[in-house]
């Protein structure tokens, strides 16, 4: 049976965002372990964070809408962490609910729970993906939130005790003479490392990092139009933080591969193709395929220069942030033939005769129009 993630929350169907950031942020202040250690205040507390991920996650709330479970993947789904595989909403908001108002000053212990990093992963695109996007699966290894101990550090019915040195105010003092009189030094306390809490018994599975290595699997949207060196962002996908801190965010960076056809600049895409001196002189239709695999004739027309390009207009790269589409830019290279038959060499030769293009360069006085008319031997 699905479970009702708006009843988990307090709230009932069609809650708006802000009340279901609102009711988890009230949950979440008294039942994070870090401040409620009672055992099922934990689960509460999986819970609860469960059925944020679930409403403020636009395709989980679909699901749960149709009376789904976005988080039941079939068989045996349901142990485990609700972390595990599907990222980590929540945690921002209750580093809100504890430290967003006031009480967050410089003074007195600070959280053990911080603020995971950003990692970056690389992937390789062909040009079809970048150019029309996708989906790609991609697999990462970063810290995750531990299941044993949801980030309290803590080994099972254990819980944090307050610390001796510096009786839990997470500072301590001393005092040194100097010529100037007592001067009272305040640094962090080092048994505590500052956070006024020390763990007697740690998580068996983190050892009191409340975050643990994993791969994961996570699909990447790639938006069409994306390019070579661009980054997406996924937010929250990064490691978590030490103590079980929020993620930071996953970069994954575009690298797109050289494709055997088409190159790319920016939204438009160029390609080359040869044509023989006789279809550039006589015109031709030239069959092509495009890089999204539409078979299309392109009209060369007769007296085709080396060169020359033709622009087939919107069939480019899709505007990342707008709408249309670049351009195709094809690039004429007309090739001159290198081996003549005899045949062929003498309908040339007779080609050249109709058109006045046999006569040497001395003759160019002569025949104003001809081949050779605009050349000049410099060293005359
Ligand atoms: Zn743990
Ligand atoms: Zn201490």
């Amino acid at each position: 049976m699905a479970t009702d993630y708006y009843g988990v929350l307090g709230l009932s169907r069609g809650a708006s965002d802000a009340d279901i950031k609102k009711a988890y942020r009230r949950l979440a202040r008294d039942l994070h372990p870090d401040v409620n250690p009672d055992p099922e205040a934990k689960e509460r507390f999986q819970e609860v964070s469960r059925a944020y991920q679930a409403l403020t996650d636009p395709d989980k709330r679909r699901i749960v809408d149709l009376g789904g479970d976005p988080f039941d993947t079939g068989p045996g789904a349901g142990g485990g962490s609700p972390f595990g595989q599907a990222g980590f909403g929540g945690l921002g908001d209750i580093m809100d609910a504890f430290f967003g108002g006031a009480g967050m000053g410089g003074r007195g212990p600070r959280s053990r729970v911080r603020e995971g990093d950003d990692a970056l992963i690389r992937i390789e695109l062909d040009l079809e993906q970048t150019v029309f996007g996708t989906t790609e699966e991609i697999t990462v290894d970063t810290a995750v939130l531990c299941g044993t101990c949801s980030g309290a550090g803590t080994a099972p019915g254990t819980h944090p005790t307050t610390c001796t040195t510096c009786s839990g105010r997470g500072e301590v003092q001393s005092v040194q003479r100097s010529f100037l009189g007592q001067v009272v030094a305040t640094r962090p306390c080092p048994t505590c490392a500052g956070t006024g809490q020390v763990i007697p018994e740690p998580c068996p599975e983190c050892g009191s990092e409340g975050r643990v290595r994993a791969r994961r699997t996570i699909p990447v949207k790639v938006p069409a139009g994306v390019e070579d060196g661009m980054r997406i962002r996924l937010t929250g996908r990064g490691e978590v933080g030490p103590g079980g801190g929020p993620a930071g965010d996953l970069y994954v960076e575009i690298r797109e591969r050289p494709h055997e056809v088409f190159t790319r600049d920016g939204e438009d895409l160029h390609c080359r193709v040869t044509l023989p001196m006789t279809a550039a002189a006589l015109g031709t239709t030239l069959p092509l395929t495009l890089l999204d695999g539409e078979d299309t004739d392109i009209d060369v027309r007769p007296g085709t220069q080396p060169g020359t390009v033709l622009t087939l207009r919107g069939k480019g790269a899709p505007r990342l942030r707008a709408t249309g589409r670049g351009n195709l830019l094809v690039h004429v290279d007309v090739q001159t033939p290198t081996r003549l038959d005899a045949e062929q060499e003498k309908l040339l030769r007779e080609l050249a005769v109709l058109r006045g293009e046999d006569r040497p360069a001395s003759a160019a006085g002569e025949t104003p129009g001809g081949l050779f008319a605009r050349v000049r031997n410099p060293f005359k």
